[in-house]
């Protein structure tokens, strides 16, 4: 226990002071000091250089008089234990000082025994110094409560808040002053995530001790905005010594990053990352769904799969970031065409389906996809490009198609098969007999495999005109398969599969050697011509082994170089245009052409293909066409020979089958053409007699579709084996 060393009086009264001082002084066992001042101000100026133990005052000094006296001594020293000394009269005030945090008070004239007096100054002593101490740990525990993360709120027994520390004003959106002696309910209103309705009392939940309870974690804490939050709280009751509860305590926390982070767990377990949509999962569940009510409402459900047409070259082309917002634009125009009730979901890759639940007539499916391959048609706009893809659908129906899920799904996307080789952006309803068609590609695959030793393939030579000149500069080699049940098949109906299989590694190698040892056969016979295309696929160009075997087969056959060159699309020559360079560098030093195949259909960069080392640009047909077709307007192709002139290439329209083609091209000097109007594909024994011959008056052109002209009557007067070019004789 403190011991007291030193009093200070601060007394005017020199009777009243001598009297105490007697004691004191009597009495050397209290072994104190005393020091005595008359006034407040004296009082002050000693506190400030002096520890005293104990201060004992009078409540009527000349400087302060009654309750001013006290609040001084507590400034003066708030932490020293403080004895007001009062007259008979005064002990109202007596008792007031102690509220204003006199530990006791003393009347004067009736000190009784020294003993008596000490004991009071010592308990006065003691009190202060408990006090002190509460005050330490209640301060103590409110920082604690006020650092720590979790939310704080305590009650009395009959539910009005005691406490709040400061993550719970945060939390409840109260602050602790409003908060205090308010009912807990007000406060801390806390519903039920699901229901809404307002979730039991924690308080009076169980007052017996022991452990606190955690409620369900559904729980939402009502704010005092209105606003709510996911919270996580305990209760646990407050007992005083003698087990009686005397109030709660609760503590709670903010679950928002938590339970969003499950939930988004949850979503993305059946959802797409890239573009949001339901996955597979989801879908097929969604349909089983929709299957399952279909004969309650009476109605049927279809099923719709899409693939994109031509994805996989903007992807290539452009990049895998441009493909993806392309997926995600495409992903908005679908869910922008159904109705909230429909699903639609990606299942992966460029392919999406779409549910319709509730389809009371087949007609509304159709009218859907004729919907989605409008709106998915209209550009893209992405990353300053302005992309244009379209889709083919395959349609099928529950339960007309297929009663569940997998078959539904399996059927929809054979008829999307069937809708692509009906010609991209069209949709088909799936029918029994595309299951046939399905086994058939199987079969071509097969017969595929066989075809090469069989010797079925092929090889037909178009030639290539010079427009100045009219004369031929060159072939094109076509594959040929002569199907042994199915006739003439062309590349189209088989190439696909002989990538998809790895087959167009030897077919292509095949190719090469053929067309090389013709074109070193016409050489030989004096027949001459500057270059022999030869068509590589994206699959025989990236294999390892391509340069090494194309130049064994050049060294074999002994064909220059110079004669052969390579027809590559944009989108090979795109696809890790780094390495593309290093092989373009290889073939050019030994002399090998290249050729840019079907230009202007893929989505190249301009300033990647003026790196490259290539020698002609053949414009896509399908711009030649619009000569014939948009009439006038011949903006396209003139702006893409313009393009092609500017990399300083030579220029060779394909697909040329009018004479209003061939003169809008030579207008714009276009250096080469190739197609119908001057020749079909032939075999090799035809193309020899060209060469020797040149093109004769073209016969096989549709002339019901051509205006004649003045210049084409003038077609082919002269020498018949020369091809007259517009006004000019050649
Ligand atoms: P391509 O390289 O663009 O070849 C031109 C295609 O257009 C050929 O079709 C040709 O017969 C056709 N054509 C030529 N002139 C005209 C015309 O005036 N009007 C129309 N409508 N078409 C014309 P084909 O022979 O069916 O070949 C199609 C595609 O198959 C070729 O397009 C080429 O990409 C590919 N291909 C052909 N042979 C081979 C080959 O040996 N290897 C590889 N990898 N692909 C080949
Ligand atoms: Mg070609
Ligand atoms: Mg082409």
């Amino acid at each position: 226990m403190k011991s007291i060393k030193t009093v200070l009086l601060v007394e005017d009264n020199p009777g009243d002071a001598r009297l105490l001082r007697e004691i004191f002084n009597e009495d050397r066992s209290l072994g104190a000091e005393f020091v005595h001042v008359e006034c407040m101000g004296d009082a002050e100026k000693y506190l400030a250089r002096h520890a005293v133990d104990i201060i004992l005052l009078d409540l009527g000094l000349p400087d302060a008089q009654g309750l001013e006296g006290v609040r001084r001594a507590r400034g003066a020293a708030p932490g020293i234990a403080l004895v007001v000394l009062t007259g008979l009269d005064d002990e109202a005030l007596a008792a007031h000082s102690i509220q204003e945090g006199a530990q006791d008070y003393l009347v004067k004239e009736s000190y009784g025994s020294p003993r008596g007096l000490l004991r009071t100054l010592r308990h006065a002593v003691e009190r202060k110094a408990m006090e002190e101490a509460l005050f330490a740990e209640k301060e103590r525990a409110q920082v604690t409560l006020d650092s720590i993360g979790d939310a704080v709120i305590c009650t009395d027994v009959s539910g009005n808040i005691t406490f709040l520390n400061i993550v719970a004003e945060k939390l409840s959106g109260w602050t602790r002053q409003a908060a205090l002696g308010q009912p807990m309910t007000e406060v801390f209103r806390v519903t039920d995530a699901a229901s809404h309705e307002i979730a039991a009392k924690p308080t009076g939940v169980r007052t017996a001790p022991g452990p606190s309870e955690h409620s369900p974690s559904t729980r939402m804490l009502v704010r005092g905005d209105g606003s709510a939050i996911p919270i996580e709280d305990c209760v646990a009751p407050i007992h005083d010594r003698e087990g009686q509860a005397i109030g709660t305590v609760i503590v709670f926390r903010d679950v928002s990053i938590a339970r969003a982070m499950a939930q988004q767990i949850s979503h993305s377990a059946e959802h797409d990352f890239l573009t949001g949509l339901p996955n597979r999962m989801l879908l097929n569940d969604r349909i089983g769904h929709a299957i399952a009510l279909a004969p309650r409402h009476r109605s049927k459900v279809a099923v719709l799969f899409l693939d994109l047409d031509g994805f996989k070259y903007i992807n290539d082309s452009l990049g895998h970031p441009v493909g993806d917002k392309l997926l995600q634009s495409i992903a908005k125009r679908l869910v922008g065409c159904v109705r909230g009730s429909d699903t639609v979901s990606r299942q992966g890759g460029d392919e999406f389906v779409v549910l319709l639940s509730e389809l009371h007539s087949v007609e509304d499916a159709a009218i859907l996809a004729r919907r989605i391959l409008k709106a998915v048609a209209e550009a893209h706009a992405i990353d300053h490009h302005d992309l244009h893809v379209t889709t083919s659908i395959g349609v099928s129906v529950y339960p007309d198609d297929g009663l569940d899920a997998e078959t539904l799904i399996k059927n929809a996307d054979t008829a999307m098969y069937q809708a692509k080789e009906n010609g991209r952006q069209s949709y088909q309803f799936f029918k029994q007999a595309m299951n046939v068609r399905a086994v058939e590609r199987q079969s071509v695959e097969e017969s595929l495999r066989r075809a090469l030793q069989r010797g079925e393939f092929k090889l037909q030579y178009q030639p290539k005109i010079d427009l100045r000149t009219g004369a031929i500069t060159g072939a094109e080699a076509l594959l040929r398969w002569l199907h042994p049940t199915r006739g003439l098949l062309s590349p189209a109906r088989f190439i696909p599969v002989a990538e998809e299989c790895g087959l167009i590694l030897s077919i292509g190698a095949w190719v090469l050697r053929e067309a090389c040892t013709q074109a070193r056969n016409w050489l030989d016979k004096g027949l001459d011509f500057s270059t022999m295309a030869v068509n590589v696929s994206a699959m025989e160009f990236r294999d390892d082994k391509f340069l090494g075997g194309l130049f064994e087969i050049l060294g074999e056959t002994g064909l220059d170089p110079r004669y052969l060159e390579l027809e590559l699309t944009e989108s090979v020559l795109m696809k890790r245009a780094e390495s593309t360079a290093s092989i373009l560098q290889i073939l050019r030093e030994r002399g090998v052409k290249i050729a840019i195949d079907d230009f202007g259909t893929g989505y190249s960069s301009l300033s990647y293909l003026k790196k490259f080392l290539v020698d002609t640009l053949k414009i896509d047909q399908s711009f030649v066409r619009q000569i014939s077709t948009a009439g006038d307007d011949t903006t396209i192709v003139t702006a893409v020979i313009g393009m092609a002139r500017g990399l300083k290439l030579r220029v060779v329209a394909e697909g040329v089958e009018t004479f209003e083609e061939l003169e809008v091209l030579r207008a714009h000097q276009c250096d080469e053409a190739q197609g119908f109007y001057f020749s079909r594909p032939l075999p090799a024994s035809r193309f020899a007699e060209l060469l020797k011959n040149g093109i004769p008056k073209p016969k096989n052109v549709a002339s019901s579709s051509i205006v004649p002209s003045q210049e084409q009557l003038r077609f082919g007067v002269g020498n018949a084996s020369r091809l007259s070019l517009g006004s000019r004789q050649v």
